[in-house]
């Protein structure tokens, strides 16, 4: 446990896959401790809850970030031994319920591999069982907040500052008192977050960018993040995640070619054919996000090849975004 301020600590649960840790906090109230997100539904990660907790740290709640396994996955866990109530965003519980049916009915795998498979990309099956443990799916929220809504995390008042984009449901916890942001995955310090689309229609990079702008207007000191270190200097970060995409933007649109490409050709291209095919798989849906971002900007048309099936980007010539 690291002491951030009087009343915030950082606990690193360990996740068997991608960034190895989930950051999950802690805050100190006169009823209890508040824990924001909890880290997937391991015996590892449990192992370090009891180590951490020990017998004589009483739990109040759990709130969570997003609708994601690695920061909701003990939630459960926690209602049943810390006799914690659990609060979500109402978004949340609509994306934990959306992909719990989808589990049950095993259409989950289905449904983001056609989706994949339709921008140009083979599935390799047995693959993305690693994001579903089905136990981890099985609580059912206490409290259900909205977004901007004011909560009472430990002793302080936390506003919820809706953030899409790594989610749908995606919100950050602001207290204006110590200038502390619980930002979740919305921002990390050295990695770009990936910006999740999962089906047709989907849209995320507006509503992350717009989020992404929301948040240099408010003062921070703390910026705490989902995974990684914390982020030292926030506008500074959010303006390389700006250029950032200004640059990505750029690479997707050169990686079309005049005959029209499948979204995995411009993912070849912008991030290479030498990736495993998890991280071929991240890539590629950053790639659709863009392209559909650059679509929605008349940048570029998307159209579905009635012979093959897959969808296929062809650029417009507009050259400013
Ligand atoms: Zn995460």
């Amino acid at each position: 446990m690291e002491k951030i301020t009087d009343h915030v600590y950082l606990v690193r649960i360990p996740i068997p896959y991608d960034f190895r840790e989930v950051n999950c906090y802690l805050i100190e109230g006169k009823n209890g401790f508040t824990v924001v997100d909890t880290g997937d539904c391991t015996e590892e990660a449990m192992a370090v809850w009891v180590k951490t907790l020990g017998t004589s740290i009483p739990i109040e709640k759990v709130v969570i970030t997003h609708a994601h396994a690695d920061h909701f996955g003990l939630a459960g866990w926690f209602q049943q031994n810390y006799q914690a109530s659990v609060w979500m965003s109402v978004k949340g519980y609509e994306e934990l319920q959306r992909a719990r049916s989808l589990f049950v009915d095993q259409k989950y795998r289905s449904s983001l591999g056609s989706f994949i498979e339709q921008h140009g990309m083979v599935v390799q099956t047995g693959q993305e069982d690693r994001f579903h443990r089905f136990e981890a799916y099985q609580f059912k929220p206490d409290v259900l907040f909205q977004e901007n809504q004011e909560l009472l995390l430990g002793d302080s008042i936390y506003q919820t500052i809706p953030t899409p984009g790594h989610s749908p449901d995606h919100v950050a916890f602001y207290q204006a008192q110590d200038q502390l942001l619980l930002v979740g995955d919305h921002i990390l310090q050295g990695i770009n977050p990936i910006v999740i689309s999962e089906k047709e229609g989907d849209n995320p990079l507006q509503g992350y960018l717009s989020a992404l702008k929301r948040l240099r207007e408010i003062k921070v000191k703390y910026t705490l993040p989902g995974h990684g270190q914390q982020i030292v200097d926030l506008d500074a970060r959010i303006e390389k995640l700006l250029g950032h995409y200004e640059k990505r933007w750029a690479q997707t649109l050169q990686g079309i070619q005049e005959k029209g490409s499948t979204a995995f050709e411009v993912s070849q291209f912008v991030y290479g054919s030498n990736l495993s095919h998890e991280r071929a798989s991240s890539a590629l849906i950053q790639t659709i996000t863009n392209l559909v971002y650059l679509e929605s900007l008349g940048h570029v048309k998307m159209e579905k090849d009635h012979h093959d099936g897959l969808y296929y980007f062809f650029k417009k010539a507009v050259n400013s975004y």
